[in-house]
């Protein structure tokens, strides 16, 4: 039987998903974060609330991803190469838009088809262009293309990979989150590893190591929690509800449970005041744990976060880059046990990562190569590096960006010897303000 194109229907994808989960298939089992209260973190702080999810929501995603998946297969996507499958995206979203209006017997085009599911209304409109930016990205409800090139880019990729999302699936009953992935794997057989994001507290109050292993036996693979500081001091100031001491146990505990454990950390979180305990409790609490991954997600102070109201009563002085770096410095040195670290953000200006011990040397060298520059070289490397990143995250440079830089083109490139140290600093705070961390 051909594809029905006027039945195909967006489903709720996870926006907010580790980098390693870019091209993984997603289904959100909660929607956002029931706790919330992370100072720092902006991600479900405008308009975006918690909510559960019915398993039979969720079964119905499912369907929907996979009637894509079909179409995907009968247009002949599937093996394309390159830039050829997103090309024909839209194409093929006014084709089924098209379909829909015939099959109500309509003339002309039926609008994008609202989400079939009780999603809850985007988020607030807001007037910082930055947070705007954020949430182009965000989305809280997915439309038809989002859906298709969601699939397309997990066949891209291998078609092996499935997170659950959102903030915190360690709140799911086993039971549930055993019939989720039962449900996705019967849909698309190819999947191999389920990961999902945890908070710490989840994993010691909530979840018995019982349940926790009874999620490893029900497949799933790696829990990434957000630990961002093994500083008692750091935490509370950001309201992560949550000590040093209990994420060692829920970490330790998770392990245990035959799950592999991904933990995030932020520098630069404790500021200038907490910076040297930030880093140092941070790795002893590394150290204990040993988890699989560390990654690195240096700060950025988003706007209209209680962290950037820290900021402005001057309650939070931010932690200067090389501050930062020197943070990553302490962890590297002390984190006292077999790891592997990676900075897989755009937020971190150093690309330092590796397996401790064995190349601690490597990556203390990569540093230390960084604090040897004199300040203003070290402006200039920071600029260069946010361009980078940039680039790599956008594949291109907006004119605003440009129109800072354009006093120093020249024709063969660009020449920064007439730009002053402030302006430097302030060119590199627009394209950090930009960046997705
Ligand atoms: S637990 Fe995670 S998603 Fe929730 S507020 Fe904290 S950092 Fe944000």
């Amino acid at each position: 039987m051909g594809v029905e194109y006027a039945a195909i229907e967006p489903y709720e994808i996870c926006s907010i998903r580790p980098p390693t989960e870019n091209a993984s298939l997603t289904f959100r089992l909660t929607r956002n974060c029931p706790w919330n209260r992370c100072r720092f973190c902006p991600v479900y702080k405008f308009g975006a609330s918690f909510s559960r999810r019915e398993i039979a929501e969720v079964r119905a995603d499912i369907r929907r991803a996979q009637r894509i998946d079909d179409m995907l297969f009968d247009e002949g996507f599937i093996g394309l190469r390159g830039a050829s499958g997103w090309d024909r995206v839209p194409a093929l979203v006014r084709k089924i838009r098209q379909a829909q209006s015939d099959a109500l017997g309509m003339t002309g085009m039926l609008p994008e088809r609202a989400m079939p599911s009780a999603a809850p209304s985007a988020p607030d409109a807001v007037d910082d262009p930055r947070i705007e930016w954020f949430m182009s990205w965000f989305r809280e409800a997915p439309d038809l293309a989002d859906s298709i090139s969601h699939v397309y880019a997990w066949r891209a990729g291998g078609g092996e990979t499935c997170f659950l999302g959102d903030a915190d699936s360690l709140i799911l009953p086993p039971a549930y989150l055993a019939e989720a992935m039962e449900a996705a794997r019967a849909a698309f057989p190819t999947l191999r590893r389920f990961t999902v994001y945890g908070r710490t507290k989840s994993a010691v109050k909530k979840r018995s190591m019982k349940e926790l292993a009874a999620y490893a036996r029900a497949g799933l693979h790696r829990v990434h929690f957000g630990l961002e500081s093994g500083c008692d001091e750091v935490l509370a100031l950001m309201d992560k509800g949550v000590t040093g001491e209990e994420h060692v146990a829920g970490c330790l505990k998770t392990k245990e449970a035959g799950l592999s454990c991904s933990v995030y950390v932020m520098p630069g979180l404790g500021g200038a005041a907490l910076s040297e305990k930030h880093a140092h409790d941070t790795a002893a609490v590394l150290a204990k744990i040993a988890p699989d991954f560390i990654r690195l997600r240096s700060l950025e102070v988003f706007p209209q976060t209680p962290l950037e109201a820290l900021v402005r009563e001057g309650r939070f002085v931010e932690a200067s880059e090389e501050r930062v770096v020197r943070e990553i410095r302490t962890l590297v040195e002390e984190i006292d046990c077999a790891t592997t670290i990676l900075s897989d953000s755009a937020s971190n200006l150093l690309s330092v990562g590796g397996r401790l011990p064995d190349d601690r040397a490597a990556m203390l060298e990569v540093i230390d190569s960084y604090l040897a520059l004199d300040a203003r070289d070290k402006l200039l490397f920071s600029l260069q590096a946010r361009l980078e990143s940039f680039h790599g995250q956008y594949g291109g440079i907006t004119t605003d960006i440009v129109d800072e830089l354009r006093p120093y083109l020249t024709d063969d490139g660009v020449d920064y010897s007439r730009a002053s140290d402030d302006h430097l600093a302030r060119v590199i705070r627009l394209i950090r303000g930009k960046l997705m961390p």
